[in-house]
C-alpha cells in the first residue's frame, strides 16, 4: 500500500529491512549501540562489522534519539540507529519516546540530504511495545514531518511478517 503525501510517498511493504535499496534503512538499536537481536542482529548479520566499527566510536545512543552509520555492505549506503522506548504501561512517555525515534531518525536524513528511508517497526519486538499503538505513533509522526519536509520524498515502512503488515495498513486507513 502507498499513499501520496504532498510532494512525498508513505509505503507500507511486508519484507526485510536488510534488502532494501533506500538511501538509508532505520535499525531498532538499543541504547549501547553494540549489538542486538532482531532487527538490529539481522542489520550486523548483513552489513557485516564496519557499521560495528562505527557504532563502537558513538559510545551509544539514549532512548528516542537517533545516530548515523554508513551501510557497510547492505544495499543502503546509511544507517540510521535509533533506540525505541521499552514498553511497561503506556503511562511512561513510551509515545512521546517512540515518536521522538520516527523524527529524529527522519531529522537526521533530512540533515544529511537522505532523501529515502526505510524503517522497521520500532519497539514492537522485544521492547513489547503494542502493534496497533506503535503503528498508529509511526505513522502519524512520519506523515506530520512529511508535510513540513517535501525533501524526503519517500518513506518505507518494512513490516515483518502479515500480522505487522495489517496492524500498520489499519492504522494508515485510521489516520
Ligand atoms: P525492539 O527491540 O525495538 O522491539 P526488535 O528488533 O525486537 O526491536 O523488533 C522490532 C520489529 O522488527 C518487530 O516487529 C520484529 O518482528 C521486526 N523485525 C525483526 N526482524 C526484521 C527484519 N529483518 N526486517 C524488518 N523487521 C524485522
Amino acid at each position: 500500500m502507498e499513499i501520496q503525501l504532498g510532494r512525498s510517498v508513505l509505503e507500507l511493504v511486508e519484507g526485510d529491512i536488510t534488502q532494501q535499496d533506500t538511501e538509508a534503512i532505520v535499525n531498532a538499536a538499543n541504547t549501547s549501540l553494540l549489538g542486538g537481536g532482531g532487527v538490529d542482529g539481522a542489520i550486523h548479520r548483513a552489513g557485516g562489522p564496519k557499521i560495528l566499527e562505527e557504532c563502537r566510536q558513538l559510545g551509544g545512543c539514549p532512548t528516542g534519539e537517533a545516530r548515523l552509520t554508513s551501510g557497510g555492505n547492505l544495499p543502503a549506503r546509511y544507517v540510521i540507529h535509533t533506540v525505541g522506548p521499552v514498553y511497561k504501561d503506556g503511562l511512561h512517555r513510551e509515545p512521546d519516546l517512540l515518536g521522538s525515534c520516527y523524527r529524529e531518525s527522519l531529522k537526521l536524513a533530512s540533515a544529511k540530504g537522505i532523501k529515502s528511508v526505510a524503517f522497521p517497526s520500532i519497539s514492537t519486538g522485544a521492547y513489547g511495545y503494542p502493534l496497533a499503538d506503535a503503528a498508529r505513533v509511526a505513522l502519524t509522526t512520519v506523515k506530520a514531518y512529511l508535510a513540513e519536509h517535501p525533501e524526503i520524498e519517500r518513506v518505507r515502512f518494512v513490516l515483518f511478517g502479515k500480522a505487522a503488515y495489517a496492524a500498520y495498513e489499519a492504522a494508515l486507513r485510521g489516520l
